[in-house]
């Protein structure tokens, strides 16, 4: 899990030009606008970021109207990005006090837990969820990333990206290992279906034989896009399967590009677009935004954002998405 929420320490504040009564507050990468005075620079906070879902609790009664959501079982506040008085806004800042006052809390503590926050996701349509075979398995991680906003920006700065366009789909695994193929969705393993797409995109490229063929356990990952995904951003009249990872199972570590493209190639799979092999992160997280703003290489559509894989640190890779996408 990722932390959703966690302790944070007010890094500047500033007036909001378009309205007296609200400041606009940075955390790290993050703007948050409130009201004015509530804050000032150092204050220790905590900063729940966007995808955050709130239990019902007095304290988050204030959501209710603009956020209010179902998920599943579930009830919540959904926070996403919204725009205040022409200002981007992402996130929710709340005096560290709403935390329990048995304990000192420290920079960077994860309080997700504690204050009963999931991350919201969209629940999948039944094309891509079907029926259940398992739990994912647990020797495969499950595709996520992290926002630039929470990275130690100076500190990535050192390193040189290779910049792969991040895709406006839904997350799939495809793995064969001892005698077994599966097929998962973000979070589940999943029964074979016709009626499923990522099932029968498997099959109409003769993904679990391509997988055999390799000799090696092995878990091929990528983002389902096209007919029936998402809002289909792409207008693609049937679907694509896009690899932007491949897993050794045995060995447990993941393939660096090269590998990973080479080995596409040799099964006749399409990997993610890569737009650079050799890049320097820009000045400052802003800048960086606003890079992820271009079009997307597979249409005349806005793209949803970019994600960077570091070319020396095999950990080291994160997601940066277009504030102008988040905003639609
Ligand atoms: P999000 O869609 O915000 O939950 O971000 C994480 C997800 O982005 C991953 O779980 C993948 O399903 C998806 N994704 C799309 N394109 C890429 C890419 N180029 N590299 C890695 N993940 C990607
Ligand atoms: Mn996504």
């Amino acid at each position: 899990m990722r932390k959703l929420a966690s302790v944070r320490f007010i890094t500047d504040v500033k007036d909001h030009p378009n309205a007296d009564k609200l400041a606009i507050y940075k955390v790290d990468g993050w703007n948050v606008i409130d009201g004015i005075g509530k804050y000032k620079k150092g204050d220790m906070v905590i900063y729940c970021e966007i995808d955050s879902f709130l239990p019902i609790k007095p304290d988050f009664e204030f959501l209710r109207k603009s956020s209010f959501k179902k998920m599943g079982i579930y009830e919540g506040f959904r926070l996403k990005t919204i725009r205040l008085r022409g200002i981007l806004s992402q996130g929710l800042l709340m005096p560290i006090d709403v935390l329990p006052s048995d304990k000192k809390y420290k920079k960077g503590e994860d309080v997700t837990d504690i204050l009963g926050i999931m991350k919201y996701e969209r629940p999948l349509p039944a094309n891509l969820n079907g029926e259940v075979y398992g739990d994912f398995p647990s020797f495969i991680v499950k595709t996520d990333e992290e926002r630039v906003q929470n990275m130690d920006y100076t500190d990535l700065k050192t390193q040189k990206y290779t910049v792969t366009e991040k895709l406006d789909g839904s997350s799939c695994t495809y793995y064969f290992h001892e005698g077994h193929f599966g097929v998962c969705s973000r979070n589940l393993e999943l029964l074979e279906s016709d009626k499923n797409t990522l099932w029968s995109v498997a099959k109409k490229n003769n993904i679990p034989n391509k997988l055999e063929s390799v000799g090696k356990s092995i878990a091929i990952q990528g983002e389902m896009i096209g007919l029936g995904i998402q809002r289909n951003i792409y207008k693609l009249n049937n679907n694509d399967f896009r690899v932007f990872k491949i897993f050794d199972i045995r060995e447990g570590k993941y393939f660096n590009i090269d590998e990973m493209v080479q080995l596409c190639k040799q099964l006749e799979l399409t990997t993610v677009p890569v737009l650079d092999r050799s890049f320097s992160l820009p000045m400052s997280v802003d800048d960086l935004l606003i890079y992820a703003e271009s079009h997307s290489s597979l249409s005349e559509v806005s793209r949803e954002g970019v994600v960077l894989y570091s070319n020396e640190l095999q950990n080291v890779h994160f997601k940066v998405i277009s504030n102008k996408f988040l905003h639609k």
